[in-house]
């Protein structure tokens, strides 16, 4: 399995519109940020077809520039943490993939309420099948589809973990020995039982201070402590963070993302 960032941004991206601050007008790449999106990449267990399938979570306002980096060919299926447009809004996208896999329809999972949210927010894509329409023009050619506990993606379990985002209660992902937790303030206890044994925790950290609706770095520093992981990678990342500087600085074990950072796991 491959994790690749295709984005580890706060929900403004860095650099923020209109902000002269040092990061957003840094010069190192590993402090432009832009929105959070992870992408999966499982090793096929069919001989017959040995490329991998592609698993995105969350589809970022950015995810056209994001795909045209990695040189992205393929989405196989999208697995939603929430609802907000900073994890959404580049869903009009994924058209572009129906149209080189065949028109063929990709299924889109989260929460009866993040599903709830999505297909009403963007009934034009899921009100009609297909991907073209004559009155909606070309649209993409997605299912909806719901979980209320673990299921199976092309043969690899997929393990939805429920974390606390302010007063939200949103969706993280276990997928084998990795996990990714964004867009998180706390962890209830019962969903830290399934997070034991990690050799990635990816968890989200907005910037040093602390936040009502995220974590702050401190505060991700001490789950990661807690849960033990043999790496920690923080993501969802404001622009108060300096990680091309280290500052602030982080333990032994806990890193910052960057976009495009790609780990085999
Ligand atoms: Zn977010
Ligand atoms: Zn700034
Ligand atoms: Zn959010």
């Amino acid at each position: 399995m491959r994790l690749t960032f295709l984005g580890c941004g706060t929900s403004t991206g860095v650099p923020v519109i209109g902000c002269d601050c040092p990061v957003c007008t840094s010069t190192d790449p590993k402090n432009a940020r832009t929105r959070s999106s992870l992408l999966v990449s499982i090793d096929s267990k069919d001989p017959s077809r040995n490329i991998p399938r592609n698993i995105l979570i969350d589809t970022s306002p950015d995810f056209r520039t994001q795909a045209i980096r990695e040189g992205l060919r393929r989405v196989d299926a999208v697995l939603y943490t929430h609802y907000h447009a900073d994890h959404v809004h580049g869903i009009d996208d994924l058209r572009s993939f129906n149209r080189i896999q065949n028109e063929e329809p990709i299924p889109c999972y989260g929460t009866t309420e993040t599903m709830d949210s999505i297909t009403s927010a963007f009934a034009y894509i899921f009100s009609t099948p297909g991907a073209r329409n004559q009155q909606l023009g070309w649209k993409p050619n997605l299912t909806a589809n719901t979980f209320d506990c673990p299921f199976e993606l092309f043969g690899t379990d997929i393990i939805p973990v429920e974390i606390k985002h302010g007063r939200a209660t949103v969706t993280g992902f276990r997928i084998g020995n990795g996990a990714y937790l964004t867009d998180c303030s706390s962890i209830p206890d019962e969903s830290k039982e399934l997070l034991h044994g990690l050799d990635l925790l990816i968890l989200g950290a907005l910037r040093n201070n602390p936040h009502p609706a995220h974590l702050s770095i401190p505060e991700a520093v001490e789950i990661s402590g807690e849960l033990k992981p043999k790496r920690t990678i923080l993501t969802h990342i404001g622009h108060s963070v300096d990680s091309a500087n280290q500052s602030p600085v982080l333990p032994e074990g806990v890193e910052y993302a960057y976009d495009g950072l790609s780990i085999e796991l």
